[in-house]
């Protein structure tokens, strides 16, 4: 489901996106024009702003601005980015605060004379106390985004190294936590992920060796017709500066550690035509329907599911249990794509500004609906409600993630445990507060065994609290860590001047 509504957060009861990522290196290309459609494959990630920066061998100009991709950039806009190298970016803020132009991506930085452009999916756990250094040594920010921080960093260590690619490693070394970047310089474009692999991030190529390409998904690969070469693995770095093969240079920059992709990508984020680790999203969430159907069959009439991620476990579901599927919801795609806030009477609406029952196939019947998580249970609760409303004679709600009980703190905005339904209440109470008859949720093993990733290790820290990157800075807002330091750090008695 395209959680982030538009509509002041109404709608809003989904884990929100965190961001999505695009960069292509294709001399002779109208590098700006395939950003531009990247982003739109991309733009479920990420609602709030969307922004391009290109390189064209001298410089590199970017245009950035709060609202989807179509609202940013119309044909006068993309004819002022010329060049050979861009990169692109849609925002859901979850680090930084408030949506923001200052916060908006790709973020400009200069390292002596050369402007960088960074663009950054996934959060830093660690920002706050490498920004806070950096701040004390007299580097200024525009924003509180982890983003500018890493950007900073990158900055510093470039140009002690005078090595983009040292600067990017040592800049790894330090921080922390969830990250699929990518970065240009006027010349060449790069891209790195965390050693976990927490976000996914492709590569790939356009037709005749025309350039090549990197998205969050493959999604965004497929819209400019690029075919999918390989991921940048977990604590990798690639370099682009030529067309060729030769011109990819892929590097190891910093150990990888236990694999840990978000298995919410699988579950909710990622758009089911994706293949993410080798494994296709739409099949993984029909596995998982199939799964629920085995751990929680149910007699009903038909099956639904709740658009969009729920349709595919909803067909699972169905396909499994022999219970027909029916399309029972229709939702409006196009209200989640304005700016402009509904009166009071239609924000009483609630849910049924985004969903509509289709009342003739489900009055009378006995439903098994299937969504692809509770968070808060707000829109769940109105859900059920507008179902038997609609004429449902039982709703037994089948859920193809375990109960979320713990917060992410890996780009994604359900870190405040508090607003967590299931860190609140039992299976039974939650059932009770959003008035089902019946409600079951995915078991943990099961949702692991439905991914036929290549690597296996996924971060369930939403259900099981099991964090693979550490979360010192948010449970202690600590200064910098003794056990971050990397060996080439100085000691204390040098002081963090000396470095800066
Ligand atoms: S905590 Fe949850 S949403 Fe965050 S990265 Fe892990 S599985 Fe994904």
């Amino acid at each position: 489901m395209l959680s982030s509504d538009g509509v002041g957060g109404l709608l809003s009861d989904k884990p929100e996106e965190a961001c999505g990522v695009f960069g292509v290196y294709a001399p002779g290309e109208d590098v700006s024009r395939l950003t531009y459609f990247g982003l739109h494959a991309l733009q479920h990630r990420g609602q709030e702003s969307a922004g391009i920066a290109v390189g064209d061998g001298a410089s590199v100009v970017a245009n950035k601005d709060m609202g989807l991709v179509t609202q940013v950039f119309d044909e006068g806009a993309l004819s002022a980015l010329t060049g050979h190298v861009a990169i692109g970016h849609t925002r859901y803020s979850t680090s930084g605060g408030h949506s923001s132009w200052e916060a908006a991506q790709p973020h400009l930085s200069t390292i002596t004379d050369e402007i960088i452009a960074l663009a950054h999916n996934g959060t830093l756990v660690n920002s706050h106390a490498l920004g806070r250094r950096l701040v004390e040594l007299g580097v200024t920010f525009r924003s509180s985004a982890d983003s500018e921080v890493a950007a900073k960093l990158i900055g510093y260590f470039t140009q002690e190294s005078h090595h983009m690619r040292e600067g990017i490693r040592r800049t790894m070394e330090l921080i922390e936590g969830a990250y699929a970047m990518v970065l240009i310089t006027q010349e060449a474009l790069y891209a790195f992920r965390d050693p976990h692999g927490i976000r996914p991030l492709v590569i790939g190529r356009l037709p005749e060796g025309r350039g090549w390409v990197v998205a969050s998904e493959t999604c965004g690969l497929d819209i400019v017709g690029a075919e999918y070469y390989r991921d940048v693995e977990p604590g990798e770095v690639i370099r682009i500066n030529g067309t060729g093969p030769g011109g990819l240079i892929i590097e190891q920059a910093v150990p990888a550690r236990p694999h840990a992709l978000c298995i919410f990508e699988y579950v909710y984020f990622a758009r089911p035509d994706s293949i993410i680790d080798n494994m296709n999203v739409y099949q993984a969430r029909d596995a998982m329907g199939r799964r629920l159907a085995r751990e929680a069959p149910v007699e009903a009439d038909v099956v639904i599911g709740v658009p969009d991620s729920g349709v595919p476990s909803a067909i699972g579901y169905a396909g499994e249990s022999g219970i027909p599927y029916i399309e029972g919801i229709v939702k409006n795609r196009y209200v989640g794509r304005t700016f402009i806030q509904p009166t009071q009477a239609l924000r009483e609406r609630g849910i049924r500004l985004k969903l509509n029952p289709l009342t003739s196939s489900i009055a009378g019947k006995r439903l098994v609906v299937v969504d692809d998580s509770i968070v808060r249970g707000n829109t769940a609760r109105q859900l059920v409600a507008m179902l038997r409303e609609a004429g449902a004679r039982e709703i037994h709600l089948r859920i193809v993630s375990p109960p979320v009980c713990w917060p992410c703190f890996y780009g994604i905005d359900t870190d405040v445990q508090e607003q967590l339904i299931s860190a609140r209440m039992s299976v039974d109470e939650i059932a009770e507060h959003i008035g089902v008859d019946s409600l079951a949720y995915i078991s943990e093993e099961g949702l692991v065994g439905c991914i036929q990733g290549r690597h296996q290790g996924y971060c369930t820290a939403c259900f099981s609290g099991s964090y693979p990157v550490k979360i010192t800075e948010r449970q202690q807002q600590s200064s910098f860590c003794d056990t971050m330091k990397p060996q080439w750090w100085p000691q204390e008695s040098q002081g963090m001047s000396a470095l800066f």
